[in-house]
């Protein structure tokens, strides 16, 4: 039986994962729960599965959620509150297993701690990769830690990869890494008239049920630029050796370019459960919920380059792992600044690129040689970002 702790358990990757969760009780034993400040989903979710531990980060939330399991069947769960008890559920004794489903670089600290402590790292939180690069990846070598990815197309390029791979280890029979990708809802817009995208045309993902942040990184293919830097810390690549691919189907989830000229590839149904499954079943399998696929009903597949001047954003991804240290950091959060920005509607859906390049302009590729350096341009880009905006309008 092994202890999972959930960051980030009311989002979509928390949701799916509990699902999973659910269909193998007798391997997965929930200790702890996390949310920002969704306590109604949180409660049904505590209902559910009874972990010992709930963070609510936002301290009224977390002060409402008490009284809400007063009287209730989970009276005896310990809530605590505020960002710091992340990295406490993410480290308990009893805790095998860490989720990392926190959206954004929220997700930094707590993913990290469970790197450092040793644990099996399930990463989503692709944006706490990106920033702390080199950093997370010594962290999982120095602990020990088992680090499986669950974005899709990681989880695809791990499921290539030879029997007992180790993340962050170099594949040097592996010469290519394609990264699909699927387009997502502007693939074929006109380019003059994504200038008026809704916030609802954004987030609409043709193929994939997200949540908003990601749903707007894949509608400017910000998702396929952060991915392509997780591909090259998490496979040991250059950037240069990874092609992205966009496949509309969605089915093939990414492959893998060896030198004898055979491409594998990983397919399934777009449902997160599987690359979920994947990880929390590895290096065995169980199933996942998922409808098997079926192969007819796929007619045909289609695989195009993309084009960096429809999407600037995985251009700057491009320009940013090159120059490395902490350009990444740079990019990460400035993305982060304008899609919440883009979301509430302050800018347009094409001022998202022009404030990272913009933002990204302002910083030198120092070498990122420690964390409280990482957080410091963080922070640095963050209000930069604003800045920009601000000079905008
Ligand atoms: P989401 O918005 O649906 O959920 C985010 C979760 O993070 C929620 O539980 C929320 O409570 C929590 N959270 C938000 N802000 C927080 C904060 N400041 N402090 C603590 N917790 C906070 O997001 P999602 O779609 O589930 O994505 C989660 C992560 O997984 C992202 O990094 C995303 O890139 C990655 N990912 C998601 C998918 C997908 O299909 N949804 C696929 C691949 C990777
Ligand atoms: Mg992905």
């Amino acid at each position: 039986m092994k202890g999972i702790c959930i960051l980030g358990a009311t989002g979509s990757i928390g949701v799916s994962t509990l699902d999973v969760v659910a269909r193998h009780s007798d391997k997965y034993k929930v200790i702890a729960l996390t949310a920002n400040t969704n306590i109604d989903v949180l409660y049904e979710q505590c209902i559910a599965h009874t972990p010992e531990y709930v963070v609510v980060v936002n301290e009224e939330k977390a002060e409402l959620f008490k009284q809400k399991i007063k009287n209730s069947a989970v009276s005896d769960t310990k809530v605590m509150s505020g960002a710091k008890s992340l990295e406490i559920v993410s480290t308990l004794d009893n805790v095998d297993s860490v989720m990392a489903a926190i959206v954004g670089a929220a997700g930094l600290l707590s993913s990290l701690a469970a790197a450092k402590a040793g644990k099996t790292v399930l990463l989503a939180n692709k944006e706490s990769l990106v920033m702390s690069g080199d950093i997370f990846m010594q962290a999982v070598r120095e602990s020990g830690a088992k680090l499986l990815p669950i974005d899709s197309e990681h989880n695809a390029i791990f499921q290539c990869m030879p029997a007992g791979y180790v993340a962050g280890n170099d594949v040097k029979e592996a010469r290519r890494i394609l990264l699909t990708a699927s387009g997502g809802p502007f693939r074929e817009t006109p380019v003059e008239e994504l200038h008026d995208v809704t916030v609802a045309q954004a987030v609409a993902h043709p193929k994939w049920s997200m949540g908003r942040k990601i749903s707007v990184d894949s509608a400017t293919m910000m998702n396929k630029g952060l991915e392509l830097i997780e591909a090259c810390l998490l496979f040991n690549m250059s950037p240069d050796d990874i092609q992205v691919v966009i496949h509309k189907q969605s089915i093939i989830h990414s492959m893998v370019d060896y030198v004898d000229g055979t491409v594998l590839a990983q397919m399934g149904n777009p449902d997160m459960r599987v690359p979920i499954a994947h990880a929390m079943a590895w290096p065995d399998r169980f199933e996942s919920g998922v409808e098997p696929l079926n192969i007819f009903d796929v007619k045909q597949m289609d695989f195009a380059e993309p084009s960096l001047e429809r999407f600037p954003c995985l251009r700057l991804a491009y320009e940013a792992i090159k120059a490395g240290g902490i350009m990444p950091t740079v990019l990460n959060a400035a993305n982060e600044i304008a899609v919440d920005e883009f979301l509430n509607e302050r800018i347009k859906f094409t001022d998202i690129s022009v404030v990272i390049e913009q933002c990204m302009s302002n910083f030198s590729a120092d070498k990122a040689d420690s964390l409280e350096h990482i957080l410091d341009a963080d922070k640095q880009a963050r209000d930069q970002s604003y800045k920009i905006i601000k000079e905008m309008s």
